[in-house]
């Protein structure tokens, strides 16, 4: 019976998780067109229409439109409709990771997510917030720096003050771990840059100052390696199949934005698990 309350808290979840995201498309859509941010109109991006509730609703008005808009059968953005299924599965994650309270300290907990809606508790509640917030703000970054390869201020200040609300809400890491990952990442950056002409982008150096202060200092580690080989992956794809030259830049934004997206939710385990691998090695 629990198991069954889970599952469909967990599909509960995840519909919020791709409405979340989906508000995140259209931020990024109206940021970049540079148009009024909060609007409750949703029009298709091609012929203007306003849009019904269901025509506009995540994941499944694609789905039932196959893809097109109804008005001017022009083709909907594929990239909106991946950003709002993974959105889905990001916001499951963030519950089962933090729904009971469990910090980023701690290890991934499978364990009834309904718990931790039933039994309200303000404290979890702050802290399971200030991870949506988190990740939703990463989210954006990661879109807008691929289409326009800069991440605005904007975003980093938002993704700082969210950074500083974590010193509150998210107590099991202690306060000095949290500054000492505003610097481990951003310093050593900022000195690359320094060095190295177009090393990393201003934007990608303040964004891991702010993400580094939510993270805590072990976190940050993860997550920039996380970016770097994501990153590097990336690279190696796109120079094999020779659709860039070796001079030719591209936004590291992103893949940083997923690894610290990926470090908040399952960096501590990874640690955990390297750090076993690594015990067994030595034997
Ligand atoms: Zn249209």
């Amino acid at each position: 019976m629990t198991l069954f309350v889970d599952i469909l808290v967990c599909i509960l979840i995840w519909f919020v998780g791709t409405a979340l995201f989906s508000f995140m498309n259209v931020i990024r859509y109206r940021y970049i067109e540079k148009k009024k941010i909060f609007n409750e109109d949703f029009t298709c991006d091609s012929c203007g229409t306003e849009l019904k509730p269901l025509e506009a609703f995540p994941v499944f008005s694609y789905l039932f439109l196959k893809g097109k808009c109804r008005y001017c059968g022009e083709k909907l953005s594929l990239y909106d409709f991946v950003n709002e299924l993974i959105g889905g599965f990001v916001l499951v994650f963030v519950f089962l990771r933090f729904g009971d309270g469990c910090g980023i300290s701690s290890g991934f907990i499978l364990s009834e997510p309904i718990d931790s809606i039933v039994h309200f508790n303000l404290e979890n509640f702050a802290y399971v917030v200030t991870a949506i917030l988190f990740v939703c703000l990463l989210d954006l970054v990661v879109m807008v720096d691929h289409k326009t390869m800069e991440i605005p201020n904007i975003f980093v200040i938002s993704t700082l003050v969210v950074s500083v609300l974590s010193l509150i809400t998210m107590r099991d890491v202690g306060i000095i771990e949290h500054l000492i990952g505003a610097l481990v990442i951003s310093v050593p950056m900022f000195v690359i840059t320094l060095i190295v002409k177009g090393g990393f982008g201003g934007g990608d150096v303040k964004l891991s100052f702010a993400a580094g202060l939510m993270l805590g200092w072990k976190l940050a580690i993860v997550g920039f390696f996380i970016g770097l080989l994501l990153g590097g992956l990336y690279a190696i794809i796109k120079l094999s199949t020779k659709k860039i030259d070796k001079k030719a830049h591209f936004a590291f934004g992103p893949y940083l934005c997923i690894g610290y997206m990926m470090a908040l939710i399952c960096g501590a385990n990874m640690l955990w698990g390297y750090l076993k691998l690594a015990a067994i090695l030595h034997g």
